[in-house]
């Protein structure tokens, strides 16, 4: 019997697992990766974490894990598949084992979101692509197109940029909703083209991507444009299907919880990306961990 089971080793799980060890608590932490470090893993550089400058977010996932497992924090290679958490004692079922807690922390965080229109998944790994950093270099001196206007679309653009030989950005609206630095960034590239007002509504190719069709809103005009790849940045969703009709969630698959990180079934606290917040960073998620291992603290001994 657990103290505490983490669901997740992103920063927000990672953090926990480091805040557990330090609070002596009986944790386990379960990542279906056999890496950790979540979404940072497929971030070129972190540049706002504090006291960090420039660390790669595959290095900053690596010196996280190193803390935790430094300070005791057992971190197994499984998924879960099934949980039961409603009871006093929560049961979670993996792919390898089932394991029993008393209390449980969801830092599923979240992943991408989907066009949704006709050759995104025939063609993903083919040219559709949802991390540039990772598959960026298969488009060396190729012409790509980017969809998206917040933060990672601008990295993504930015970075294939360094190697691209055109990068198309689309985005849906006329202006962006990623950070003024970026965009400044983006306008002065010059292998850089913004396409406005405008939705990829297919994408086509024979074995792998060869055009997309675009639709500007405005004028109503249908264009296709050849590129090799597709960088698909419209957003995230949280990774909180297993846990429906066990925790409370909003509109949008959220987690309901505060920064005690408490949900509102006893017992179950939910940390990072997964909860309902206003900005999901690594330094969010990381003060997330530490929140909910002190509001575990306060349910098994206070309660
Ligand atoms: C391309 C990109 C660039 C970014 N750049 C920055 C940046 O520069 N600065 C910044 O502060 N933030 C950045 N972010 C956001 C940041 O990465 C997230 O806010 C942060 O990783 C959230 O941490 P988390 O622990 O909540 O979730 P995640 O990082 O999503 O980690 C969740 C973990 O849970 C695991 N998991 C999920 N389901 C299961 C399951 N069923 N069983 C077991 N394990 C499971 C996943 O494998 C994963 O390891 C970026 C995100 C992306 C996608």
């Amino acid at each position: 019997m657990y103290d505490t089971i983490i669901i997740g080793s992103g920063p927000a799980g990672l953090s926990a697992a480091i805040y557990g060890e330090r609070a002596k608590l009986k944790a386990l932490t379960l990542e279906k990766q056999p890496m950790s470090g979540g979404q940072i893993l497929n971030t070129y550089e972190v540049d706002n974490y504090p006291g960090l400058p420039g660390l790669g977010g595959f290095d900053l996932g690596m010196k996280l894990r190193g803390h935790a497992e430094e300070l005791g924090a057992q971190i197994v290679t499984e998924t879960v598949v099934s949980t039961e958490l409603t009871g006093k004692i929560k049961k979670i079922v993996t792919d390898k084992n089932t394991y029993e807690a008393k209390t449980v922390i969801i830092a599923t965080g979240a992943g991408h979101r989907k066009l949704g229109v006709p050759g995104e998944e025939e063609f993903c790994g083919m040219g559709v692509s949802y991390c540039a950093t990772c598959d960026g270099a298969f488009f060396r001196g190729k012409d790509t197109v980017v969809v998206g206007g917040g933060d990672v679309a601008l990295e993504d653009a930015l970075f294939l940029a360094r190697g691209c030989r055109k990068v198309y950005l689309v985005h849906r609206r006329d202006a962006f909703r990623g950070a003024k630095t970026l965009q400044e960034k983006v306008f002065a590239a010059e292998n850089i083209k913004v396409i406005w007002d405008t939705e990829v509504t297919a994408i086509i190719g024979s074995g792998k991507v060869e055009t997309v069709s675009l639709y500007n809103k405005k004028t109503k005009e249908t264009t296709e444009l050849a590129v090799s790849g597709v960088f698909v940045a419209v957003g995230i969703v949280p990774h909180t299907e297993l846990f429906e009709g066990q925790v409370a969630m909003d509109g949008a698959g959220y987690m309901k919880a505060g920064e005690d990180c408490g949900t509102q079934t006893a017992g179950v606290f939910a940390a990072g990306d997964v909860r309902t917040k206003q900005l999901r960073q690594v330094v969010t998620a990381a003060a997330d961990g530490a929140n909910a291992i002190v509001s575990v603290e306060r349910y098994l001994y206070q309660s």
